[in-house]
């Protein structure tokens, strides 16, 4: 008996070597790849707003670095899987199964800890992100650097449109909101080479004007600052999002990933 349970032992290790073995020898499935991740259906999804990192006592936009690295460490430890924003809108679009418990990371505007804080923060915990970029600031004095935007997507970060110089857009005239989308639009593509489709609100305001603006642009996921989570069959346009700043704090932090209506600061 003890004979034949060393043969079974003996049998399940080649069996297993034999199926690594097939396993490395086979070309990688030809159509997408396997996500890292197994997907299943989402119960919603927290698009998290930021825009600055750093240390500006009473400014509520402006969250410290640590308290920053802080919430990075609880989405880590708890398990939660960031998503990109084209993951975001097949979600919204048509329900596409996401990785367990997701959570989707925006920047907006583009400042300079954008790429000497928050990008190399994220890029060591493996997140993808988006940065909505006001356009006509790159290059200007404490803002990113073209070349920097460059570094960031050429690091998986997704760059989208938040505008050329970042106005109230349902005040300005319908001229001035297509120049002020369009080109950045432009921009994207000429200096980045980016065929972008996603848009932030300045200020989160819009109208049907505007919105008809973006879709001229081929904008097909725009962003807002309207409290809540997102779910399939949202209008794309319109998409929530939850406000992250200082004031945020780990409690904050974990309500406003599991709760439709999480409590005010
Ligand atoms: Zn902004």
């Amino acid at each position: 008996m003890k004979r034949y349970g060393i043969l079974i032992a003996i049998a399940a290790l080649l069996l297993l070597a034999v199926g690594c073995a097939t396993d490395e020898a086979l070309p990688p499935p030809a159509a997408a790849p396997a996500p890292a991740v197994q997907t299943e259906r989402a119960d919603g999804v927290s698009v998290l707003m930021y825009h600055m990192i750093a240390d500006i006592p009473g400014n509520d936009a402006v969250l410290r670095e640590d308290l920053f690295r802080e919430q990075m460490q609880y989405l880590h430890d708890n398990g939660y899987h960031p998503i990109t924003l084209a993951q975001l809108e097949a979600y919204i679009d048509h329900d596409e199964p996401l990785p367990p418990k997701p959570v989707c990371i925006t920047f907006d505007d583009g400042y300079p800890d954008t790429y000497s804080i928050v990008y190399p923060i994220l890029k060591e915990y493996g997140f993808p992100w988006t940065l909505f970029m006001i356009g006509g600031m790159t290059d200007q004095p404490n803002r990113p650097t073209l070349a920097q935007l460059k570094e960031m997507r050429d690091n998986g970060v997704t760059i989208a449109n938040h505008t050329w110089s970042h106005p109230e857009l349902p005040y300005e005239s319908e001229e001035r909101q297509r120049e002020e989308i369009s080109r950045t639009q432009a921009w994207l593509k000429d200096e980045l080479g980016i065929d972008n489709r996603y848009f932030a609100y300045p200020v989160g305001l819009y109208d049907d004007t505007v919105k008809q603006v973006l879709r001229e642009n081929g904008i097909t996921l725009a962003v807002t600052m309207n409290p809540g989570r997102v779910r399939p069959g949202d209008e794309m346009l319109e998409v929530k999002r939850i406000w992250i700043g200082d004031r945020v704090d780990l409690e904050h932090f974990a309500d406003r990933l599991t709760h439709d209506h999480y409590r005010s600061l």
